[in-house]
């Protein structure tokens, strides 16, 4: 249906009932979503915790902790954003949910083409802002590694790295998303541009370029993990995580 240009996104579902988890899995996996499942509420509290998913598609009558209570706390630890699934005449609950910082609601029983649609939206919009923020930032600074996006400068411990242009917009868009898996497609469009004709090899290139600059500090705070028949991850050494605000 859609072309998923972007790094897999991952969905966790919040859902009690085996049957409508799995009709969700079925379709989002089918829909080239990456998806986890969660059947309690405090199970989805540690699954979110843990996955840092993209989106949270949660129902609200859960076991042991309710859906409502689920978002609430969510909210206070991530921006992640919250999809929730009421029932019908639960009129009460979309709207707390809402208010709590659910972002937006499916109302069982729902169509999957307006669920998908919905769960496309919503990604779609956090990765904007997320984007918007990124973009933002200038300075990047971690474990001695600093990037400029204005002077479009690197420094490791203090020295200068001198990079080419690609070079730098590839390590750039690497840094703005820590943890994360970007194709080769992806990187094409964001650093090359659309017009790109060349080979999906200028990438590898490329990092392998950055690779060998890189090579000579021992104690450089990240890694750029080649992710076999995808593309390439920058992991993070000082024990930051993807940034949960994405
Ligand atoms: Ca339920």
């Amino acid at each position: 249906m859609t072309s998923r240009s972007g790094a897999q996104k991952r969905i966790l579902v919040v859902e009690d009932e085996g049957a409508i988890r799995q009709t969700l899995r079925y379709n989002l996996t089918r829909e080239g979503y990456q998806v986890s499942e969660a059947s309690t509420g405090t199970s989805a509290l540690s699954a979110a915790r843990r996955e840092h998913p993209d989106l949270i598609l949660l129902d609200l009558m859960l076991p042991e902790l309710n859906g409502l209570e689920v978002c609430r706390v969510l909210r206070q630890e991530m921006s992640t954003p919250i999809l929730i699934l009421t029932a019908k005449g639960t009129e009460l609950d979309k709207v707390v949910g809402l208010q709590i910082g659910a972002d937006d609601y499916v109302t069982k029983p729902f169509s999957l083409n307006e669920l998908l649609a919905r769960v496309s939206a919503l990604l779609r919009r956090s990765e904007m802002s997320a984007q918007q923020q990124a973009e933002t930032r200038e300075v990047e600074e971690f474990g001695g590694f600093r990037i400029d996006r204005a002077a479009r400068t690197v420094h490791v411990d203090g020295s200068e790295l001198r990079l080419a242009p690609k070079e730098f917009d590839l390590l750039s868009l690497l840094v703005l998303n820590p943890g994360r898996v970007l194709s080769r497609q992806t990187i094409i469009q964001r650093v090359w541009g659309s017009k790109f004709f060349g080979d999906a090899k200028t990438v590898d290139v490329h990092v392998r370029w950055l690779r060998e600059k890189f090579e000579s500090f021992d104690r450089l705070p990240f890694r750029i993990t080649t992710v076999f028949g995808v593309g390439y991850r920058l992991d993070r050494l000082d024990g930051q995580q993807a940034a949960s605000t994405a």
